[in-house]
């Protein structure tokens, strides 16, 4: 029950069933055919177990009947079952017809006693199906439920009035009776309606609690200096597109305030947000205060680390990456790195008043302390839980101060899930490329024009231009033709490219060996790069063209998409070929990508074909998967943003009634603790 995360009769009552078997036919034995799934009542003639020639496993059959004839049932690896069936007992017998053994069978029915006054729960109507785990069945689980039923008058409403009544609610209590067992679908919707309300209405309550109290908290502002901003701006070998102003200007404003800066930089790939980051850090720098740069990935640190020496280095600034295996020390007074000691890494951090440090979530160990860290920025923030993000913001505030934050994310997200996901975050998009940019050409190509794939990837290194490759695996794998990083290294050395350097990249390797490798490949030492998803964020070569990917159909579209913004981040056209591993599935899935170039709609084709579970679910919080579940339900509520936000409008006009008047001091104290629990632990 533990894994599940039931831990009280209330989270058993609130465990909702994934679907339900439709048992409500019941019939005569002699009546059933192949196919049916149904109920019968019938008395137990024979019941007998035997163990299976060869194989660990035993088979249980019974021989059932009624007035109107006889059925076989079988059960697997039950031979407890005798306990529990005597012969001539009469049960409910309910499950699905088959034709096994030269005969009708029942395939495993669920069965529950025909006794009089007895409930019945397994059997007959509409069967709650759960998700269970190794040691608990749906079977216990439905048993658990309808125990804890009777419990069910117990539950607070917790709902004000007005909403059950504006709403059309059921009540709470009759709500869960509803789900679980349910007369008919008009029930188990309303049922569910009214669930969902109850999880998205603290939800949204405990979020717009926080971005009102983040509201009431301190911070030192970052003075804007222009004169100096305009002069760096000069220096840049681009001019900022007017997104990039614009935004850099909210965020400047942001700093400049006496409260915490809490803003999401949502911008699609290759749209320039870093040089927005670097903006915000010279700010910092100017005002005397230290910055942290975080990345997921080492090498995407490594990159920032590379781009802020040469963007941020004639401005005398200090800058430290810190990673797991790394520690470097950019001494702008000596204009060269030096690789340190992590004890003095720490030291320096400890001890620079205006120092920026660009790391991976090694920078959040407890150890890592500041002397003056004022600004904080997360970049593909979408790679961080809901819960880190809370860590970060009380985990560096000092004498009652909260640095300011602003993360960056180029995975776009439906409206809904961004109340839910970053509820409490001010958000600002950079809606445009830098101008030049060319959509990049997207084909998926069959395994026959491979060759022809070869040829021309050949033309375009004849120009200096480079390539890279993706596989899905690092090592040859019992996963039947997916290529992995090294069978393909194998053979475009020896059959495609036996005169070129090609290199391969992945998470196995030392850090020192990926380092060179990158370095390498950036600057152009050799044409092809084949690797891992590791790339999959980031990674800026602006001289790489082709982006080619093996067993495509195995990467959701937003995951594509990022790998395809690895390319076209300059003016030179490129080019992105979808290789799937068997064309005859999933074709049509990659064929969005030949005609699609924005991440957005991308991400929201993605939601529909393979659920939130499977596209944001596992990189996000635990608290994710309880709402959405594996968001293959039809109760999603993902399409429903506006559904979503008049929840939101609801707690807020709760708020506004608590000031005026100072009633809901309950729920809004209730908002308050969920908000503490989740966010300032
Ligand atoms: P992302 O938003 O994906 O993080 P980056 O910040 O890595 O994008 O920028 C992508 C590339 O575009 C980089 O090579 C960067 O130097 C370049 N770039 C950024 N802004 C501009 C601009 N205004 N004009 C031209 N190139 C730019
Ligand atoms: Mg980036």
């Amino acid at each position: 029950m533990q894994k599940l995360e039931i831990r009280t009769v209330r989270d058993l009552l609130f465990y909702l069933p994934f679907r339900y078997d439709d048992f409500s036919s019941e019939k005569q034995i002699a009546d059933l055919n192949v196919g049916d799934t149904a109920t019968v009542l019938a008395m137990v003639e024979l019941l007998r177990t035997i163990r299976v020639r060869g194989k660990r496993m035993t088979l249980t059959e019974a021989v059932l009947s009624d007035d109107s004839g006889q059925i076989k049932a079988i059960w697997f690896n039950q031979p407890f079952l005798k306990n529990s069936l005597p012969i001539g007992g009469k049960f409910y017998f309910s499950g699905t017809v088959e034709h096994k053994y030269y005969n009708k069978t029942f395939m495993k029915p669920v069965f529950e006693p025909a006794k009089e006054g007895h409930e019945s729960i397994h059997t007959g109507g509409k069967i709650p199906i759960y998700p269970a785990t190794e040691g608990i069945s749906p079977k216990q689980i439905r048993f658990l439920v309808s125990l804890a039923l009777k419990s069910v008058g117990n539950l607070e409403e917790g709902l004000p009035e007005f909403i059950q009544k504006d709403r059309h609610f059921l009540p709470l209590a009759d709500a869960i009776r509803a789900v679980h067992f349910p007369e008919n679908d008009e029930e188990i919707a309303r049922g569910r309606e009214r669930i969902e309300y109850e999880k998205w209405f603290w939800i949204q309550g405990r979020v717009a609690y926080l971005k009102k109290n983040l509201e009431t908290l301190g911070a030192m502002p970052i003075p804007f200096h222009e004169e100096n901003t305009k002069k760096w701006v000069g220096t840049l070998p681009f001019t900022l597109t007017d997104a990039q102003k614009k935004v850099s200007w909210r965020i400047l404003q942001d700093l400049g305030r006496a409260i915490p800066a809490n803003r999401l930089v949502q911008g699609d790939v290759g749209s320039g947000k870093t040089v927005v980051a670097f903006m915000a850090i010279a700010n910092a720098f100017w005002g005397g205060f230290e910055s942290v740069l975080l990345a997921p990935t080492e090498i995407l640190a490594k990159q920032h680390f590379s781009s802020a020496k040469n963007i941020l280095g004639g401005l005398e600034m200090p800058i430290l990456l810190l990673t797991r295996s790394d520690k470097i020390f950019f001494d702008p007074k000596e204009s060269a790195d030096q690789k340190i000691s992590e004890k003095e890494a720490l030291f320096l951090i400890k001890e620079t008043p205006n120092l920026l440090v660009i790391g991976t979530h090694t920078i959040l160990e407890e150890k890592v302390r500041f002397l003056n860290l004022n600004l904080i920025i997360v970049d593909e923030q979408h790679r961080f839980g809901v819960r880190q993000r809370g860590i970060l913001r009380s985990r560096f505030a000092k004498g009652g101060l909260y640095p300011h934050y602003i993360s960056m994310t180029a995975t776009p997200i439906p409206r809904s899930l961004a109340l839910f996901l970053y509820g409490d975050l001010d958000v600002s998009m950079i809606g445009e490329l830098p101008p030049g940019r060319k959509p990049v050409a997207t084909h998926v190509v069959g395994d026959e024009d491979r060759e022809k794939t070869y040829d021309f990837i050949r033309s375009q290194i004849a120009k200096s231009k480079q390539i890279f490759v993706i596989c899905p695996l690092i090592s040859p794998s019992d996963k039947l033709g997916v290529l992995s990083v090294e069978e393909s290294l194998e053979h475009l050395k020896k059959d495609a490219f036996p005169d070129l350097d090609i290199r391969s990249l992945h998470g196995k390797l030392k850090a020192k060996e990926k380092d060179v490798i990158m370095s390498d490949f950036k600057q152009n030492k050799f044409p092809i790069l084949v690797s891992t998803s590791v790339v999959e964020v980031g990674v800026d070569i602006p001289n790489a063209t082709i982006m080619m990917i093996e067993g495509a159909e195995r990467f959701g579209l937003s995951q594509l998409h990022q790998f395809r913004g690895r390319v076209g981040r300059a003016e030179d056209q490129s080019y992105c070929f979808l290789f799937p591993t068997d064309s005859s599935r999933d074709y049509a899935r990659l064929l969005i990508m030949e005609n699609t170039h924005n991440g957005l709609e991308l991400a929201q084709q993605d939601l529909e074909l393979r659920g939130a579970g499977d596209v944001y679910g596992t990189r996000q919080s635990g608290d994710f998967e309880a709402v959405f579940g594996d968001g293959n339900n039809d109760y999603s509520v993902l399409e429903r943003s506006e559904w979503v936000e008049g929840v939101r409008a609801d707690v807020e006009s709760i708020f506004a009634e608590n000031q005026k008047t100072g009633r809901y001091g309950d729920i809004v104290a209730h908002f308050e603790s969920e908000a503490k629990g989740i966010f300032f632990e």
